[in-house]
């Protein structure tokens, strides 16, 4: 089986990287940060035990998915064999257009190099290598290894060999992958995260709470979480990141990020991650709604 590189062990690597081992490919899992390593071997292998109670996964698909994955911290050594290299590090553009051009003198001529970003131009990034076609975006959903969605964007340069290659790579790992054109937040981002931007906006008009907002939403559109609770899960940072990126693309004033988003993420509430977002998830980690002059 080929080797896929992961780069970036965090919340999406290491979902990513679970996902290829335990359909037997070779993992080779990279970060900067050891215990971010360290860190995403124990999720996998918790998630793993979890699918065993649940009788979803065999006990001894525990033991040949570990092994299948090798981490690192170097860069040039862990991408020197990769088939296809997954980006899924920090979203910030400088990061990814710095990582690209040491991908591309890195991994193998033919290799192609993936991008998990949520937003940013696929197209962008593909320009500073010298391999432009054989870059794509490769868009998992949180939590991977239950999303059954990848959303394959294809840059402006990306060859059909590529994006078929993609498509038939992510049908191997029991997802549904769906092509689109590379243009600001893509199709999921581009509908979602104005959607969760007018629930603030709501919010902050004052026209219902927190837990009003998000029970309308479950109970009348049948959505299985409320924006406000989706927001907080994602990240209010990264909600913000990505409006930012859809007005800047769009220069349209209905993707301005809403005043009240703003200023939770300048006071650092991010949401699950932070311990509070629009709901407190500081001691039972069960959702409670903040109690705050919008409530
Ligand atoms: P995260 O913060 O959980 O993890 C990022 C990881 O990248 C960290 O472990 C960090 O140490 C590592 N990293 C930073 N610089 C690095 C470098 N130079 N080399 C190697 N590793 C480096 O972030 P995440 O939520 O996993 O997001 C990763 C990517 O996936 C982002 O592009 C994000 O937009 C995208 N994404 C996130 C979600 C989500 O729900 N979190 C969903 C879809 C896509």
């Amino acid at each position: 089986m080929q080797t896929i590189a992961v780069l970036g062990a965090g919340t999406m690597g290491n979902g990513i990287a679970q996902v290829f081992a335990q359909h037997g490919f070779q993992v080779h899992l990279i970060d900067v940060s050891n215990d971010a390593l360290g860190s995403a071997i124990a999720t996998i292998e918790k998630n793993l035990n979890r699918m065993v109670d649940k009788g979803v996964l065999e006990s001894p698909v525990i033991e040949k998915t570990l092994a299948n994955i090798k981490t690192f911290t170097a860069l040039p050594e862990a991408v020197k064999d990769a088939y296809l290299v997954v980006e899924a590090a920090t979203e910030n553009v400088e990061l990814k257009l710095s990582l690209f051009k040491e991908l591309d003198a890195a991994a193998p001529p033919d290799a192609i190099l993936a991008s998990n970003t949520s937003s940013i131009s696929i197209s962008r990034i593909a320009a500073v290598t010298k391999r432009p076609e054989q870059v794509i975006g490769m868009h998992f959903m949180n939590p991977v290894p239950i999303m059954k969605l990848v959303e394959v964007i294809r840059g402006y340069s990306t060859s059909d060999e590529v994006a078929g290659a993609i498509v038939s790579l992510s049908k191997k790992l029991g997802k549904t992958p769906t092509l689109v054109n590379d243009y600001p937040g893509f199709v999921a981002n581009r509908i979602l995260i104005p959607m969760i931007n007018e629930a603030i906006e709501t919010l902050y008009h004052g026209v219902a709470g927190v837990a009003e907002i998000d029970t309308v939403m479950k109970l009348g559109m049948a959505h299985p979480m409320g924006p406000l609770q989706l927001a907080d899960f994602i990240g209010l940072d990264v909600c913000l990141s990505i409006l930012n990126v859809l007005y800047e693309g769009f220069k349209q004033p209905k993707y301005a990020p809403c005043p009240l988003l703003v200023n939770m993420v300048r006071a650092g509430k991010f949401g699950v991650k932070s311990g509070e977002g629009f709901y407190d998830y500081s001691e039972s980690r069960k959702a409670e709604k903040v109690s705050s002059q919008f409530s």
